[in-house]
């Protein structure tokens, strides 16, 4: 990329790092970038660095919040006693989405995939658990139909098994491999309707 200037072909680099973006589409939004009024350049720019120092993990859920509780778990109306157990934030927006689930959720942040080195204690169940020591009637696992997914789902029902709680699995009809952000409401109420005892 020598042909652009230096700070041209910084912003590029910068910009193709992220997940998705190959180099023409980088070099596509610098250009967009740099011809953007400087005030608006700016709220993009400090978007990123408040998202990024004033985001976490809600105490609860462990979905990403820029409050201690998140929103839903801090809803009264909310039923804490049916805890969906989905992959990751997209995956809870896309049932929030429905607006017909009143329980609340567990974001996971991934699935156990031996092919990819990441196991149990990779991902957010140490924190299910914890919660499982509360008054819980059901826990749903909503996690892909990916081999990954059902893996991870196979791994939480012989987990919660012994202390005799409710796990049930979202039908399939979700497609395989599936992103569940991607699955229209529709698909997604009848997947959570037609769930089945683990
Ligand atoms: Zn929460």
């Amino acid at each position: 990329m020598d042909y652009y200037s230096n700070k041209i072909s910084q912003l590029i680099q910068q910009l193709s790092r992220l997940p998705g973006i190959g180099t023409k589409t980088a070099q596509r939004l610098a250009f967009h970038i740099i011809s953007m009024p400087e005030e608006q350049v700016r709220q993009l720019a400090d978007s990123l660095t408040e998202a990024k120092a004033n985001i976490c993990y809600c105490r609860s859920c462990q979905t990403l919040t820029d409050q201690e509780l998140c929103p839903i778990c801090s809803n009264p109306k909310r039923n804490q006693g049916q805890i969906m157990v989905v992959e990751n934030p997209r995956d809870l927006a896309a049932y929030e989405k429905t607006g017909k689930f009143e329980g609340v959720y567990h974001v996971l942040h991934g699935a156990i995939s031996p092919m990819l080195g990441i196991g149990p204690g990779d991902i957010r169940l140490k924190e299910l658990m914890q919660r499982l020591q509360g008054e819980v009637d059901e826990v749903i696992i909503a996690t892909n139909s990916s081999l990954e997914g059902e893996t991870t789902a196979m791994y939480i029902a012989k987990l919660i098994k012994p202390t005799g709680i409710k796990v049930t699995r979202i039908a399939s009809g979700v497609p395989v491999g599936g992103d569940l952000e991607y699955i229209d409401e529709v698909t997604l109420l009848r997947a959570l309707e037609g769930r089945t005892a683990l």
